[in-house]
């Protein structure tokens, strides 16, 4: 199932509808891709046959987006997205148009965002059709709107955010009347759905070109509406930015969304994610990381316990990225993560989650009907059991007992 394969099987769906008299090209992100040298994602075709002359001619078909002119061809295993050459019509809900239109290639080409995005590339000889000046663009690195780029933000807002995508991804610059567009209508990107804005953040973030895409989010006013209300001060951008470029190139959501609201509580960047609707995982990942980065910015007064509690946690890795960029950004000294690193490795394997000598069940026994109290002494006996002073389950029981009566709840 690799790329290569995917690209035969595109070509094997335009060859079939060639070979009845259509026009099927390979269209948009992939022959930008192929021109970059990149590896594509996915393989688009666009035809002048209609949706139904494309689902007379294939087996299997599926027509999720046939208000759009596009039909999913499934080929060889893969999921081609065959579309009709369209042009669009008025956009009333700032992200979908109300009509569509069956069409040229060439106007298909104009109602395409990106110049980049808008070429073609016939499979029959390679040949790469472009009545958009898309190869200037490419070879000048330039992210440019097609037609009037006010208009077309207006029509559909998300293009501001795949704009700064591709500029970030590709390392290309923002057009600079693009930009002035984007900066005009940043505010709108609210009105588009939380879920779509998320999806962007998470390509820009991921992406190992994250702190261009930072910035330019930030350039371009996007930020100022990207993660809710939150307000960010230059010197706030650039201390993101800073740690950002210290992360590894294939880091996370997870830990890119840490480091961007570094400067919130926990709780506070919980709520931020949730608005964004982004998982319940990643959500508690970024509390957890922000919840501990301080006391790890300490690691040498960590207690033993602290650390191996850190380290069985699936999110340890992160942490210690996180702590890494914090550590460049701010104190200029990577030695707390050092330390946490080596502190980390100090322990052997089985000492750092062992099973524990008292359980719910002893204090069961001791107590009767559980409470809330019982966790709190069952946590503070294992953490005396993993910093090591307390080695075998009679001593345990002892500190349990001893613990029930301190919190004035006696053992029988
Ligand atoms: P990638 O798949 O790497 O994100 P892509 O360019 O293939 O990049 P898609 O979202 O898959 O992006 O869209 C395929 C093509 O459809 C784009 O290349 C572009 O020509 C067109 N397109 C996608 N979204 C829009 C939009 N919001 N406005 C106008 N054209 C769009
Ligand atoms: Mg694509």
């Amino acid at each position: 199932m690799n790329a290569q394969s995917c690209r035969q099987a595109a070509e094997r769906v335009a060859a079939i509808l060639r070979q009845d008299g259509f026009v099927a090209l390979l269209a948009g992100g992939c022959v930008r891709d192929l021109l970059l040298g990149r590896e594509p994602k996915d393989y688009d075709v666009a035809t002048n046959a209609t949706p139904e002359q494309v689902v007379a001619r294939f087996h299997r078909t599926e027509e999720v987006g046939a208000q759009f002119g596009v039909v999913i061809v499934r080929m060889k295993g893969h999921m081609i997205e065959v579309a009709t050459f369209r042009s669009d019509g008025d956009y009333r809900d700032g992200r979908h148009p109300d009509s569509i239109r069956f069409t040229s290639a060439e106007e298909d080409a104009q109602r395409r965002d990106f110049p980049i995005n808008g070429m073609f590339l016939d499979p029959a000889d390679g040949h790469v059709i472009d009545y958009v000046g898309g190869q200037a663009d490419l070879a000048a690195k330039l992210v440019r709107a097609i037609g009037d780029p006010a208009k077309r933000f207006a029509e559909d807002h998300l293009r501001m955010l795949r704009a700064v995508r591709f500029a970030a991804v590709l390392g290309f610059d923002l057009e600079p009347r693009t930009l002035d567009a984007i900066r005009l209508s940043a505010g709108h990107i609210r009105e588009i759905s939380v879920e779509r804005v998320q999806q962007e953040l998470q390509r820009i973030l991921t992406s190992n070109t994250r702190r261009r895409g930072w910035e330019l989010l930030a350039d371009s006013g996007l930020l100022d509406y990207a993660f809710g209300e939150a307000v960010w001060s230059p010197s706030e951008v650039a201390d993101v930015a800073e740690r950002l470029a210290h992360l590894p190139e294939d880091a996370d959501f997870m830990l890119a969304m840490a480091v961007v609201l570094r400067r919130f509580k926990p709780r506070e960047a919980g709520r931020i994610c949730r608005r964004l609707r982004c998982s319940a995982e990643l959500e508690k990942g970024v509390a957890w990381l922000l919840e501990r980065l301080p006391r790890v910015l300490h690691a040498e007064t960590l207690e033993l316990a602290d650390v191996k509690l850190l380290v069985s946690d699936a999110r340890f890795g992160r942490l210690g990225d996180l702590l890494y960029a914090e550590c460049n950004g701010r104190l200029n000294s990577v030695t707390p993560h050092e330390t946490l690193l080596a502190r980390a490795a100090g322990i052997p394997p089985e000492k750092l989650a062992p099973a524990p000598l008292v359980n719910g069940d002893d204090l069961q026994n001791m107590r009767g009907p559980r409470g809330p109290i019982y966790k709190e002494v069952l946590d503070a006996v294992y953490r005396a059991q993993l910093n090591e002073t307390l080695d075998n389950r009679d001593a345990g029981l002892r500190l349990t007992r001893r613990l029930l009566k301190r919190a004035g709840y006696p053992a029988k």
